[in-house]
This record gives C-alpha cells, sequence and structure tokens, in this order.
C-alpha cells in the first residue's frame, strides 16, 4: 500500500465498546488513522466536520439507526464507502444498507481476519478513486496548458502589425489575424472558409498561393516576394511559403502582409529628387563637355601634350556624367511609368538583327565574333514598346561585348518557349562569381575585381534592363561560370489573340 491509502481515514461507529475498540486495534495496525463515534448523531458531526473515507457503522445502535445513519452520511459525504456491520440482522437489512448505498458489510460477530478482508477492500477502492482523481487532475491540467498555449499563439498572431493569412491545401483560408483586415483596408468579415481571391483581390498572387497550397512550391527561396497595390496609395509586400507537415507534405500555406506604403513614398520622392538634379546638371554638363571639345579641337598645335590631355580626360569624363544622368533619368521614367507606353506587336528576330548589324563595328574592332541564332520557324510577334525592347537587348548585348575579352564569341539565340518568346545573350567572357549574381540588378551595383577594374560604368544598365522587362511583363535571370562567360536570358510574354 502507497502512503496516500495509508492515510485513508476510518470511523468506527458502535454502541459496544469492546466492538469499537477491538475493531481500532485492527485498523490501526493496517496503518489507517482511526476516529470512534459510539452513536449515530455523533459520527454525523464527524462526517461533517473531517475527512473520513471509510466508516463501519453498526446498524443496531440506541437513537438514530444505523440506516438513518448510512444515509444522512451519504448526503453529507457521497464518495464515503460505509460498510455496515448488520449485527443479528438478516440478509434482508444487508441488502437495504447495500440499496441505500452502503458499500460493503460484515455480519456480527466477526474474526479480525474478517474484518480486515472487508476493510482491504474498501482501501482499495479509496486508492483506485484517489488515482482516478489525479489522473483526472491531470488531465484536465493538460487541456489547460493547451488552452494557455494556444491562447499564447493567438495572442501573438493578433498583435502582429504584419497580416498573416493561412490556407489549407486547397487554398481555403483557414485563419487570419486582425492586421490583415486593417492592411486590406476592409472591414472585419468572417474569413475562415473563404477563398483566397476572395480576401485578396491580386490574380497573379492568389494564383501563386493556390500552387503553394497544392504543394507546388516546396523551396522558400524559390519563391517570389510579390507588391500589390490597395486602391491608389496603399502597398503591400506579399510573401507566401508552403506549411510542411512532419512527412514533408504540404498543408497549406502561411502569407505574410506587410505595409511598405511609406518605403514606397520615400523611394519615389528619391526617384523625384533624383530626376530633378540629373535634369538640374544635364544642360550644364553637356554645355562644358561641348565647349571642352571646342577648346580641344583649337588647342591642337597651339598647346603642350600635357594640356591636351588634361583637357581631354575632363572631356571624358564629363561624357561620363552625362551618360550616369542619361541612365539616371531613363531609370527615374521606368520607375514612373512614363515609358512603355506605346505598345505594338513586334517581330524579335527583326529587331534583333537591327541592333547586332549595329554593334558588329565594335565587335570586329575587338575581334570577337557576334553570332545571332534564329529558329527556322517565325516566332510569334511580342507586344511591346519597341524603344524599350532596343534598349534591353542594346544593354545586354553591349555588356556582352564589354564583359567578353577581345578575341571571344557573343551569341545572341531567340526561340520560343512556352507562351513567351526567350532571347539568350551569351558571351565567354569573364563571368560573374556567384555572390554577385543577385546583387548586379541594384542601381550602381558593379563588380570590381581585376579583370573589371579598367572597365567604365554607370552600374544602371541592369537595373534599367530589368525595369523594362518588369514593365513589359517579362522576366530576366542570369546564369554564368567565372572565367568562361555568362548567359542573360529574358522571356517575354508572346502577344494574345
Ligand atoms: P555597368 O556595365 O555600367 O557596370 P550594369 O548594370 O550593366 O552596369 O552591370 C552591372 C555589373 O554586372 C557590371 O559591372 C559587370 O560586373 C556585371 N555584368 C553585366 N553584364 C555582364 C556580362 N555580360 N558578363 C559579365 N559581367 C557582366
Amino acid at each position: 500500500m502507497n502512503d496516500k491509502l495509508n492515510a485513508a481515514h476510518v470511523l468506527i461507529v458502535d454502541d459496544e465498546q469492546d466492538i469499537r475498540d477491538a475493531s481500532e486495534r485492527i485498523i490501526a495496525k493496517m496503518g489507517c488513522p482511526v476516529t470512534k463515534a459510539s452513536r449515530g448523531e455523533e459520527a454525523l458531526e464527524i462526517v461533517g466536520g473531517q475527512p473520513v473515507d471509510i466508516v463501519l457503522l453498526d446498524m443496531k445502535m440506541p437513537g438514530m439507526g444505523g440506516m438513518e445513519a448510512l444515509g444522512r452520511m451519504r448526503e453529507i459525504n457521497p464518495a464515503i464507502l460505509v460498510i455496515v456491520i448488520t449485527g443479528y440482522a438478516t440478509v434482508e437489512t444487508a441488502i437495504a444498507a447495500m440499496k441505500k448505498g452502503a458499500y460493503d458489510f460484515i455480519p456480527k460477530p466477526f474474526e479480525p481476519d474478517q474484518l480486515r478482508i472487508v476493510v482491504n477492500r474498501a482501501l482499495e477502492r479509496v486508492r483506485l478513486s484517489r488515482e482516478a482523481e489525479l489522473l483526472e487532475q491531470k488531465r484536465r491540467r493538460t487541456l489547460l496548458d493547451l488552452d494557455t498555449e494556444k491562447s499564447r499563439v493567438r495572442t501573438i498572431l493578433e498583435s502582429l502589425p504584419n497580416g498573416v493569412v493561412v490556407t489549407d491545401d486547397k487554398g481555403g483560408v483557414v485563419l487570419t489575424n486582425p492586421a490583415v483586415y486593417h492592411l486590406l483596408g476592409r472591414p472585419v468579415a468572417k474569413a475562415s472558409g473563404a477563398r483566397i481571391d476572395e480576401l485578396l483581390c491580386d490574380a497573379g498572387i492568389c494564383n501563386l498561393v493556390l500552387e503553394i497550397s497544392r504543394g507546388k512550391h516546396i523551396d522558400y527561396d524559390d519563391i517570389p516576394t510579390c507588391e500589390m497595390a490597395i486602391g491608389d496609395d496603399r502597398f503591400l509586400m506579399v510573401k507566401a511559403q508552403p506549411v510542411l507537415g512532419e512527412r514533408g507534405e504540404c498543408l497549406g500555406a502561411v502569407i505574410n502582409l506587410m505595409d511598405i506604403t511609406a518605403m514606397k513614398v520615400l523611394d519615389r520622392l528619391k526617384s523625384e529628387f533624383v530626376a530633378k538634379v540629373s535634369h538640374e546638371l544635364r544642360s550644364p554638363l553637356s554645355t562644358i563637355h561641348e565647349q571642352l571639345a571646342l577648346v580641344l579641337s583649337d588647342m591642337v598645335g597651339n598647346a603642350s601634350d600635357q594640356d591636351q590631355h588634361i583637357l581631354s580626360r575632363a572631356k571624358e569624363k564629363t561624357q561620363g556624367l552625362i551618360s550616369l544622368i542619361g541612365d539616371l533619368l531613363d531609370l527615374s521614367r521606368i520607375e514612373a511609368g512614363a515609358i512603355c507606353t506605346e505598345f505594338k506587336p513586334v517581330r524579335v528576330e527583326d529587331l534583333l538583327k537591327g541592333i547586332v548589324d549595329f554593334l558588329r563595328a565594335r565587335t570586329d574592332a575587338r575581334q570577337q565574333t557576334l553570332n545571332l541564332n534564329l529558329p527556322d520557324a517565325p516566332l510569334p510577334p511580342v507586344s511591346a514598346d519597341p524603344l524599350a525592347l532596343e534598349s534591353i537587348f542594346g544593354n545586354l548585348i553591349s555588356n556582352a561585348i564589354i564583359y567578353t575579352p577581345e578575341g571571344g564569341a557573343i551569341t545572341v539565340r531567340a526561340d520560343l518557349a512556352g507562351i513567351n518568346v526567350r532571347v539568350a545573350v551569351s558571351g565567354t567572357g569573364f563571368g560573374i562569381e556567384a555572390q554577385h549574381l543577385e546583387k548586379i540588378f541594384e542601381r550602381f551595383y558593379r563588380v570590381k575585381n581585376d579583370k573589371t577594374r579598367y572597365i567604365t560604368g554607370t552600374g544602371l544598365g541592369l537595373p534599367i534592363v530589368k525595369g523594362l522587362v518588369d514593365s513589359l511583363s517579362g522576366r530576366i535571370s542570369v546564369e554564368s561560370t567565372p572565367g568562361q562567360g555568362s548567359t542573360f536570358t529574358v522571356l517575354l510574354p508572346v502577344q494574345e489573340g
């Protein structure tokens, strides 16, 4: 028996002192604390005033009878185990007592062993009840813990400034936090059960979320970060990722919405500032450049070589600044959406032929070969601004020429890839190391190493190309092996219909 069981408290109620004392001796030896009462009324007082687990109750006592005492005791404590001592009475008395809720009975007179057996049985029952109670308490505590954990997670979710939407594997919305509605600028509606396109009004993003929810994109790094406009003046950044189960199966998606309006406003202000400054600088710089050219031509034969060298350097530098300003103004126009306004069907083959012909003089001068590989069947036209396309491929082919050493080869390939016209510009050049690949599309990013050190540039060519490709709903990617060369690939959607 364990300690808790030993602590089961036994009350002996009998009007015969000998029975009380003898029973007390036996039960005390079993390790249970014992209290005695000689009358029913006294027993009830004890049951009402202190914890009693088992009562040994004589049925026949002066005053309140055992049967009445039994009933009243169980009213006070329904869990109490009462063993009735049936005296000389009949089996019927025992049955009546059991019907009234007695746990067991023992006929009088009884042997010590008989008493031990009956009390042991009751003690076992007390033990089982206590164990059951402990288990129940434990279960309740676990549920409470779970509940607390759940409410903690919910509190965190609800206090997040970012919007969080969780979808199931069919793209149905299963959870949203209040920030979602705040960011979407819509009143709180019951989101659970809604479809993702009822919540987010951007078809492209909804398709991406559906694909992620269905397990099409498992690699977090491959999932693009998207921007979503809310009305005319608010912007959200949307990043979705799959929720994977224990076996790697896709259970749905988590979509994170972040308000980037302030960043966009700052970006616009910065672009406006750059555009304004560039605009103001362009005319005086052009004047200086022209005047330097004039002075230089007048100087021929009249000035020292050193003076001529200094002025030539100044002229080169102003030319560099003029191209930088030109690129900055182009970039500002692309960002303001003021470029790519004249969409018309363009035959990419013809456009590429024109650019390649124009640039051939440069490759010849550098002993480079310039190849244009076109498919046998004509490509479907793309809907684009021809000036934008010229700028894209002009920049990419010029870069391939510049970043390929003399004697190298530049290849321009065009073909059809699904619903896109694909143009790949490759050069057997220096290549770009992996750590620079993502950054070369950022403004002013230039790779500086021993091979590129002497090549001048603004670091704005690729950002302009990327901006133009984006505004034509196209995509650009780059693959490169240092020492072997790079390939820039542009995908442009073919004209519909
Ligand atoms: P710029 O050529 O004026 O420096 P870009 O934005 O066009 O600016 O290019 C950014 C950088 O990317 C370049 O400095 C160069 O290091 C690298 N790069 C661009 N095109 C190529 C290419 N075809 N081959 C190797 N490196 C390239």
